[in-house]
């Protein structure tokens, strides 16, 4: 039950009439929430770059063939001004998922921080411009509250809560980190500048859990097959991070959007954990023919070879992540939210055995 009695009991008065927009529609994220809001019943506008790829867009119109809800694809891109506002007329909510979740890009000015301040720019705008919209959900992230765990040394309560800002990272820091930071703070600004929709963030921690389609890829999918494809096969650093279930996500967004109260931010993050322990906690599903790491990497080791394995893993990142915990506080998610969120092992085994099923571990 991943929304409480109180949650569920508000939602069921929702009014399933106008249609909702979802941005980034052909995401990991946006699958299962479109997933969710199909079944509620709702007319889903996803919002896709290219409506003309049938395969990415297969297992959404599978869901729409089972679900009471319905599904209609319009073609709109971040980077081109006024192409959401086709997809957005007649919606009341918006679900704004669309950004690039890429940790080891090339140029990150165009890669990471343009996409996703000047996207999240042009979909808010839009808004100002619907009068049906009366709220915008943004999937911002935890990465805008922090780059490093190590930063929660430096926060008021020694942990991550909805207060926090990310104040540390930068185009050569956690450029990823930077881009979601400065795309909530401008989300934020245009929505004080009216009064008509309100806005709802969540920042969820890293996602992991089953996709709607097999053919599912992006960062979430890249880091479980490298634990499971025998690539961190020596070993794994003790590397803190927060891990929430996708299907929570999804009960997030579609709280976030519907509860009259919801409000402000949403620190999305049910576990705290990091690479090796979600390794040994996946070597006992998976079992002896996978080599999956359960041996802890030294830090001194991770120094020295990190920045070699991967460009975005640099010295400073393995100096303030490696043997910190993630430290965080999800209080809010869960009393104003409703959220009850899944136990990480089932996370890890539904993500796991559909990995395993699909072929992508052979
Ligand atoms: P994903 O599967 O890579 O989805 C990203 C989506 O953004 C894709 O649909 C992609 O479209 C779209 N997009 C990227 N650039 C675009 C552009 N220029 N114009 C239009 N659409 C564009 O990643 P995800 O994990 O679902 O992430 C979804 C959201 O959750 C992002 O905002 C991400 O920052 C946030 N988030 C993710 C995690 C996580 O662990 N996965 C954690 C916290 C927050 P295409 O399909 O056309 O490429």
């Amino acid at each position: 039950m991943p929304l409480n009695d109180n949650t569920l009991a508000a939602l069921a008065h929702l009014d399933r009439s106008p249609p909702v927009l979802v941005t980034g529609a052909t995401g990991y994220v946006a699958g299962q929430l479109i997933r969710r809001l199909l079944q509620e019943g709702l007319t889903v506008h996803a919002a896709v770059r290219d409506p003309g790829n049938t395969e990415r867009l297969a297992a959404l119109k599978a869901l729409e063939d089972s679900m009471s809800g319905k599904l209609r694809v319009f073609a709109s891109d971040l980077l081109e001004q006024g192409s959401y506002a086709e997809a957005m007329a007649g919606c009341r909510v918006v679900f704004h998922t669309a950004s690039p979740f890429v940790v080891s890009v090339e140029d990150p000015e165009r890669d990471l921080v343009r996409p996703a301040v000047e996207g999240t720019r042009n979909v808010l705008q839009e808004a100002n411009r619907q009068s049906s919209v009366e709220r915008v959900v943004l999937t911002s992230s935890c990465a805008a509250i922090y780059s490093d765990n190590a930063d929660a040394l430096d926060t008021p309560r020694g942990c991550f809560d909805e207060s926090v800002w990310n104040t540390t990272a930068s185009l050569t820091h956690q450029a990823y980190s930077h881009s979601k930071t400065l795309a909530e703070q401008a989300a934020w600004k245009i929505a004080e500048q009216q009064s008509r929709w309100r806005l709802v963030v969540i920042n969820p921690s890293l996602v992991l859990g089953p996709a709607i389609s097999d053919d599912t890829h992006g960062e979430s999918f890249s880091l479980m097959t490298q634990l499971c494809d025998g690539t961190l096969r020596i070993g794994a650093p003790d590397y803190g991070m927060g891990v929430v279930d996708v299907r929570d996500v999804a009960e997030a967004h579609l709280a976030a959007g519907f509860l009259p109260t919801a409000t402000g931010r949403h620190l999305v993050a049910g576990h705290s954990s990091s690479f090796i322990a979600l390794g040994r906690l996946l070597s006992h599903h998976a079992g002896p023919q996978y080599a999956i790491p359960t041996r802890q990497l030294p830090r001194w080791l991770v120094w020295l070879a990190g920045p070699l394995a991967n460009r975005a893993v640099t010295r400073k990142v393995v100096s303030r992540n490696v043997g910190h915990a993630f430290v965080f506080d999800n209080t809010r998610s869960r009393e104003r939210l409703g959220l009850v969120y899944r136990p990480l092992e089932t996370t890890l085994h539904d993500m796991f055995d559909q990995l395993e099923a699909s072929g992508r571990l052979s």
